[in-house]
């Protein structure tokens, strides 16, 4: 398979805003190719050799790839800074001196997909001596072949800017509809949930058919989405929705935690599915010493604890055992413990299919008594009055509101999907403001008076899951500390796009565009109709949006959450819908 026909379609996907046509281009690619490649375009579509769960090695400096593009073009690396700078995306910069090479290639070879997986790879794994040099060469060497359109993914993919703009739904039909019939979907999809590697379910697909699908379960060592849950603006309707009785817990404000004990050893993922292990050793190695099987998948909350008095603290003290340095001194720094509510796999056996009550009854007798280890607080609560009681005991306990769980028959563990099987209330439901937005930033406004010189504003998005689009909603200009207005730039130029992304629906022109990737928690007044919004456009009134009124930046930036995990479109309308009830 030759590179340049892969190439044609990221660029055919780039071109078109409308999901269905995506599908239909992807499909067609998809039905062309062996399993194994498949696996690797799948990967490749989403800037990536390896699923998601894996460390992504391949990260050139900038630098380095300015380096190979002037060696393999023939113009000088100021030249090609300048180009760079101005169009901000070393793809486009690339593409454009392909075009107009100045040296020309005595020797070729075609750039197939194996090549360039072979190349990619070898990028990856160059380490140690010379290895800065060696990765340049590996780069300029695939580029010595490619035409304009194969140099612009090569570029953004090493530097990993490569976002095509086809999600992950969009594959998942794509899939469905080379290889199976549309009823499958869900069946695919829930192949994708419970291993969060969507080039294993492709391969597995194209090689074994559905049925290969269907055994598909979960595994040790292979991070499962997350469930999540829905919302109600208050405890009455929540015990309503929970037909009078359910499990409460205390909703703990810290990092969730998915763990995967083995004899092996430990690995501890985010929900966004960033290994954490180095993160919470601590953690990581009392979950080892205390769990009495061989191996499970469990989940909990993290948090901060004062070792005093065991009191929990604020959100803000875990983020420290984010940092990517000292983690040394913040493991002493700042002690934690993990609050466990689920359990996944235990000794050989996929328990997401249990309801609720078994698979918390297996995980209070799965481990042995541990410091910072703890069984989240869970009682059984049959009236309003009592769930009044529990939340206000939540809230003394220093945590942020409760998790309503339902007790009955089908209360698996959905894997990757949000529902009122959960159902969080929150104290912030008590005030005004209903809720806390996770958005997506995609673009900037530059700043005037003493922002001069400075990012300003940033406009905000939620995601259309339905679309797969990221729909404005608000300009985000509150909220921001000097030193977060100083690392605006570290943290969103790497995003920066020449135009606005395929993916992006908005009115507003903001300075600096971006393609969606890093997210900010935001509050807000209320919700109300917007005409220059595009998120829930047309749905309460024709041409109108809703915006949020009076945005402020709570301080926290989410970076455990990837940018299809955005508060979405749908729970907006629902957000909007409580507060016009
Ligand atoms: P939110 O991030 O507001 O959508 O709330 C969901 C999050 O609450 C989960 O992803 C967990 O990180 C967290 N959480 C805290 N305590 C619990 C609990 N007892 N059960 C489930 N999730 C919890």
């Amino acid at each position: 398979m030759l590179y340049s026909d892969i190439a044609s379609v990221f660029d055919r996907i780039e071109g078109t805003g409308s999901r269905l046509e995506m599908t239909s281009i992807l499909s067609e690619l998809f039905g062309t190719l062996d399993p194994a490649s498949l696996r690797n375009v799948v990967y490749l579509s989403q800037g990536k050799l390896h699923p998601d769960f894996f460390p992504q090695k391949l990260g050139m400096s900038d630098k380095l790839v300015l380096k190979a593009i002037s060696m393999t073009s023939g113009f000088s690396e100021s030249t090609v800074e300048e180009m760079w700078v101005k169009e901000g995306d070393p793809g486009t910069v690339a593409e454009m001196l392909m075009g107009m090479k100045k040296q020309t290639a005595l020797f070729s070879e075609p750039l197939t997909l194996d090549r360039v997986m072979k190349g990619l790879l070898s990028i990856e794994s160059s380490d140690g001596k010379d290895s800065q040099e060696r990765k340049m060469k590996l780069l300029a060497n695939m580029l010595h072949d490619s035409g304009p359109t194969e140099a612009r993914y090569l570029c953004r993919i090493v530097t990993g800017r490569m976002r095509v703009g086809a999600g992950s739904m969009t594959i998942l039909d794509a899939l469905a509809s080379s290889y199976a019939d549309k009823s499958d979907r869900p069946e695919i999809e829930r192949a994708f949930n419970v291993t969060c590697d969507m080039g294993a379910v492709a391969e597995t697909l194209a090689a074994g058919g559905m049925d290969a699908v269907r055994n598909v379960s979960v595994k040790v060592g292979s991070p499962i989405k997350v469930m999540l849950a829905e919302r109600l603006p208050s405890l009455g309707e929540v015990m309503t929705k929970m037909d009078g009785r359910c499990g409460m817990e205390f909703k703990y404000d810290g990092i969730r935690v998915q763990a995967h004990i083995s004899e092996a050893g430990v690995r501890l993922y985010s929900r966004r599915l960033e290994d954490l292990t180095s993160n919470f050793p601590d953690v990581a190695s009392s979950l080892r010493a205390a769990l009495k099987g061989k191996e499970a998948i469990v989940e909990g909350e993290c948090v901060s604890v004062d070792l005093r008095d065991g009191r929990m603290l604020p959100f803000q003290e875990v983020t420290h055992r984010r940092r990517k340095h000292g983690m040394e001194n913040a493991v002493k720094d700042y002690p934690v413990k993990i609050f466990l509510f689920d359990i996944l796999h235990t000794d050989g056996r996929d328990t997401t299919l249990l309801p609720y009550p078994e698979r918390r009854e297996i995980l209070s007798s799965a481990f042995r008594d541990s410091e910072n280890i703890v069984m989240s607080n869970m009682n059984v609560i049959s009236s309003p009055e009592e769930a009044d009681i529990f939340f206000a005991d939540a809230l003394a306990a220093g945590c942020e509101g409760i998790m309503a769980k339902s007790l009955s028959p089908e209360s698996v563990y959905r894997a990757g999907s949000r529902g009122f099987l959960w159902i969080k209330y929150k104290k912030d439901y008590r005030s005004d403001l209903i809720d806390t937005y996770d958005l997506a930033v995609i673009g900037a406004f530059y700043g005037m008076g003493k922002r001069k010189g400075r990012y300003g504003a940033l406009l905000m998005a939620a995601y259309d899951q339905e679309m797969q689009s990221y729909t404005t909603i608000c300009k985000l200009g509150t909220g921001f500390d000097d030193a977060f207005l100083d690392s605006m730039p570290e943290l969103l130029d790497r995003h920066k796009k020449a135009e606005r992304p395929a993916n992006v629906d908005s009115k507003m022109v903001p300075d600096v565009w971006f393609d969606p990737y890093v997210i900010l928690e935001v509050t807000g007044a209320e919700l109300s109709l917007s005409p220059i919004h595009t998120t829930a456009s047309g749905v309460f009134k024709e041409d109108t949006g809703l915006g949020i009124r009076f945005p402020r930046f709570t301080g926290k930036v989410r970076d455990d959450k990837g940018p299809e995990e955005a508060t979405s479109a749908s729970e907006v309308m629902d957000i909007y819908g409580m507060q016009t009830k």
